[in-house]
């Protein structure tokens, strides 16, 4: 069995904890490898490295560590087959769909190779007799992300590339369930030639987390997870005083209007719903019909979903593999039961899809329910699984009332082929990310990523020019290079633009 390690200070670090945690493969519902749980001692040990890393890494000149990251892009376009095979192993996801995480991740280095750019500071010229002033950003220390196990890669990748080569150090917790490429991350980075302690990853679970919410020397915290949990890490970091950007959960809406074309909203549905086994903050999860659409956009959703091939993620021919654990496999079946009890009707039932060859793997087929209203559980809780539920509603207002009702405000989708319906709907929707026919709205690395309620605690979106601005603060300079004569001599009052 694979026994993962700390990875501080440029090499493998066992600490002091004797506690492990089991790592699945999901296809086969075995535990493979395990990965050690940090005690608050090891992430101190992180911090120490980090902090010590910090002092010269902030020194280094921008184009240096732009240099780090186009090299560590190269390593990781070089090793893209070996990461996806990871990620595949231990959340259960298709290749296909590990290595377009790998490269959708990647895009944040290729932003980051961009720095010097980003970090360009303002100058204005003679803002008052002789005098000028300019704006510039300065690293704030060593930062903390924690991430969930949904994307083992592109989730940290929003947050360390952009943090690094903005000149500060790193300390990942990623999630216990998938530290693998992580580890492989890690070593990549010392092989672009980034000095020891700039990178560390630390695995654990709620000791090493709440021991980075408590450390008085990391000075910043990125979470991504479940709702929960990102008002937690928002709530304490804030407490201690670091600077916090907490990305949530979610229940994304796919609202379909009476003019979309049927066909491409029910084929994106499906891809966006039952992706991943329906694991991304992003799937769609709740579609909206909007008037007469309903009855035959189920029929067609239907008939796509029967079609769909679940099996090993390594299966070429596989669209969707197994969910990341028993009790994930569980809960989910659970739901689809509330809601056929909750009077919902079952319309593609994946509770007891079995895997030939693969019988003991954390499969769950793709599953729809119609007729679903906004007080039954399989619609007012983030179900995190292969489950389409179809809502009716007679209007766009209605749609509007119900997605801005909705607790949540992650992602977000409209189809139809109206430029007015699509233009009211990105203006009244209340939800961070909108997709005008495209269902899994996820932001460019060079724009930001991030929902609005509570899928975010914190003023920063993710990556993009709002991931600079986390990782930095500003400082503003006025300087003045007198020739000293009667009228330059300081006076009491509060200076005015001379
Ligand atoms: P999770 O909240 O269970 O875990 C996320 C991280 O928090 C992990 O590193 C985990 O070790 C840690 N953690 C778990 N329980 C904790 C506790 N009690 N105290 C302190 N730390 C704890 O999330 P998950 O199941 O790994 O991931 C799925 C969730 O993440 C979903 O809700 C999904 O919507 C969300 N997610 C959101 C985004 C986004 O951008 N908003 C992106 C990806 C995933």
């Amino acid at each position: 069995m694979t026994q993962y390690n700390h990875y501080i200070g440029g090499q493998s670090f066992e600490g002091e904890s004797d506690r492990f945690g089991d790592v699945y493969d999901p296809a086969r519902g075995v535990a493979k490898s395990q990965v050690r749980l940090a005690t608050a001692g090891d992430v101190d040990a992180a911090v120490q490295v980090a902090r010590t890393a910090f002092e010269t890494w902030s020194e280094t000149s921008v184009t240096a560590r732009s240099r780090v990251m186009f090299a560590f892009r190269q390593l990781l376009v070089e090793h893209e087959d070996e990461l996806a095979a990871i990620i595949s192993s231990e959340h259960g996801k298709t290749l296909d769909d590990a290595k377009g995480e790998v490269v959708r991740g990647r895009e944040v280095v290729e932003f980051a190779c961009g720095i010097p750019q980003l970090l360009k500071g303002d100058y204005s010229d003679q803002v008052s007799g002789n005098i000028d002033s300019h704006t510039f950003r300065q690293p704030i220390g060593v930062v903390a992300g924690i991430t969930p196990f949904n994307f083992p890669i592109m989730v940290p990748l929003w947050m360390h590339p952009v943090a690094i080569a903005t000149g500060n150090t790193f300390i990942l917790k990623p999630s216990e369930r998938v530290p693998g490429a992580s580890d492989l991350v890690a070593r990549l980075y010392t092989e672009a030639g980034l000095p020891d302690g700039v990178f560390n990853v630390v695995h654990g679970d709620k000791v090493a987390v709440d021991a980075i919410l408590e450390h008085p020397e990391i000075a910043g915290v990125s979470f991504v997870g479940s709702t929960p949990i990102a008002r937690y890490v928002h709530e304490n970091a804030s407490r201690t005083g670091k600077r916090v950007q907490a990305l949530g959960g979610a229940k994304n809406h796919a609202v379909v209007m009476p003019d979309a074309d049927l066909d491409f909203a029910a084929d994106h549905i499906v891809a966006a719903g039952y992706g991943s086994a329906g694991q991304r903050c992003m799937a769609i999860s709740a579609v909206v019909a909007v008037g007469p659409v309903a009855d035959a956009l189920v029929d067609k959703i239907r008939e796509r979903s029967l079609d769909l091939k679940v099996s090993v993620g390594t299966d070429p021919d596989a669209e969707m593999g197994p969910v990341v654990t028993a009790a994930s496999r569980d809960r989910i079946v659970d739901y689809i039961g509330q809601g056929e009890a909750d009077g919902a009707t079952v319309v593609v039932d994946g509770r007891d899809l079995v895997v030939d060859e693969f019988e003991e793997g954390f499969f769950v087929g793709p599953s729809l329910l119609d007729g679903v209203t906004t007080d039954m559980s399989v619609y007012t809780d983030e179900i995190f699984g292969p489950v389409l539920t179809v809502l009716r509603v007679p209007t766009l207002d209605a749609a509007l009332e119900l997605i801005n009702s909705n607790p949540y405000g992650n992602g977000t989708a409209v189809f139809t082929s109206s430029g007015e319906v699509a233009r009211t709907f990105q203006r009244k929707v209340h939800v961070g990310m909108i997709g005008i026919n495209v269902p899994v709205p996820v932001p460019m690395a060079f724009h930001s990523f991030g929902g609005w309620k509570d899928s975010l605690f914190g003023d920063h979106h993710i990556h993009g020019p709002e991931g600079v601005r986390f990782y930095t603060q500003a400082k503003v300079v006025t300087t003045r290079w007198p020739h000293v004569s009667e009228e330059s001599l300081a006076q009491l009052n509060f200076p005015t633009a001379q």
